[in-house]
């Protein structure tokens, strides 16, 4: 497909490898679990897989943004939820990258490379998924500190220990302030895991902070940098959310291919129905196109590094386009299976009800498209030249 460079060869094999030996026969326990196996994190760390784009001199391997949505392609075939879970911890690890003091990276970083500090981004309330203007959790300041009041909903590893950005209004003020928060540090409380309709490895929770008390050198990216700050952030999260959905459907494409090879129907392979070699067809023309787009993202976000509004429109653009074909993409692998593919011995209905999320996950599919669509009528159109 693209000519990957020998670290991108090297991340493919890891995760793969990982994905295949360590993910893929631990699956029940990872979908049943009220956490997801602190093994699997440690040896994700161990492999250099928890810190695949950051600087080497924090304990990544400097492995840049193709090799990023490699690894979490190749660990969506298996398993979206560890994937999910990746792209989670990969959040608050680009705020800080992009966004952090030299204290602040080398802080948190090395602890976050190695997988013994998971991290979280709390942005979403109950009156907001995508407008940060609607926020209403608070930063007040008495007495020379900060203190935090709010409730987050939907907040991915908010139970596994580690840190969390936590985007706050601005007292009295129009804008918000990210900071670093330690997860179950005194105000930090949980409610119960959301019970979902898939990514069932992947955990979420509202976050209630109450009076959480940070320091001036807690806030990353500036007072009044949060919406900045979210922007270059998400800009690279929307295409890590793109490399699990195109990676979750070539996980379904390939069970599919299984599938249709063993199945006979009648003293007759169903390979040499029409219906199914169609399907097929359609099936592997959205699994490489999706492909392509990701990958074609990853270059653009690279290349266009320092321009995060470029970027944010190359990577909304990919994420809105594979999130739905993803989800439409799956739907069909599970029609190949007739009454099987609802059937969970056959693991192809736990890609569908993961894909479901897909379309509504770190903004809505349609708001992604908002963002790609403007840029593109009012900026720039080379979103798509070579
Ligand atoms: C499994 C899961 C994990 C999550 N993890 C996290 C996390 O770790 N941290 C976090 O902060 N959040 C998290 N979220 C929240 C998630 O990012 C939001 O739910 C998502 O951004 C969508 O927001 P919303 O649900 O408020 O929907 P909205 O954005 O309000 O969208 C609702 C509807 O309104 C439409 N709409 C919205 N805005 C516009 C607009 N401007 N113009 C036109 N139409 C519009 C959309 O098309 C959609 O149909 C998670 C959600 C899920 C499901």
């Amino acid at each position: 497909m693209f000519e990957l460079t020998e670290m991108q060869e090297a991340v493919r094999s890891t995760a793969r490898e990982f994905a295949e030996n360590a993910l893929a026969p631990r699956i029940e326990e990872i979908e049943h679990a009220d956490k997801f196996p602190q093994d699997l994190i440690d040896t994700m760390g161990e492999l250099g897989l928890m810190g695949v784009p950051y600087p080497e001199a924090y304990g990544g391997l400097d492995a840049g943004l193709v090799a990023e949505a490699i690894c979490l392609e190749e660990i969506a075939k298996v398993s979206p939820s560890a994937a999910k879970l990746l792209t989670v911890c990969y959040l608050p690890m680009d705020a800080i990258n992009l966004f952090g003091t030299p204290e602040q990276k080398e802080k948190y970083l090395p602890g976050m490379c190695a997988g013994t500090d998971i991290g979280s981004l709390a942005f979403t309330e109950a009156g907001t998924g995508s407008d940060p203007k609607q926020l209403t959790t608070t930063a007040k300041r008495r007495d020379g500190k900060i203190y935090i009041n709010g409730v987050k909903r939907f907040i991915s590893n908010a139970a596994l220990e580690g840190t969390i950005v936590v985007v706050a209004r601005d007292e009295g003020e129009d804008t918000c302030t990210a900071y670093l928060v330690k997860k179950f540090c005194k105000g930090y409380s949980l409610s119960s895991k959301w019970e979902k309709i898939g990514f069932h490895g992947s955990h979420v929770y509202d976050v209630f902070l109450d009076d959480v008390e940070v320091e001036e050198s807690d806030i990353l990216g500036g007072e009044k940098g949060g919406f900045d700050l979210l922007l270059g952030t998400t800009a690279i999260g929307k295409l890590a959310f793109a490399a699990v959905f195109a990676g979750a459907a070539e996980g379904a494409y390939g069970l599919s291919k299984d599938y249709i090879r063993n199945k006979m129907h009648r003293g007759t392979s169903i390979a040499k129905f029409p219906t199914v070699q169609l399907r097929t067809s359609v099936i592997a023309a959205n699994t490489l196109s999706m492909k392509l787009m990701l990958y074609r993202a990853a270059q653009d976000a690279e290349m266009f590094a320092g321009n995060m509004r470029r970027v944010q429109a190359a990577t909304a653009l990919a994420k809105g386009y594979i999130a739905d074909l993803s989800n439409q993409t799956i739907q069909m692998c599970v029609n190949t299976f007739g009454a099987y593919g609802g059937m969970e011995e056959y693991h192809v209905e736990r890609y569908l009800r993961d894909s479901v999320i897909f379309p509504n996950i770190e903004g809505n599919a349609d708001v992604q498209r908002l963002i790609s669509g403007s840029y593109i009528l009012k900026k720039d159109d080379s979103l798509i030249a070579d």
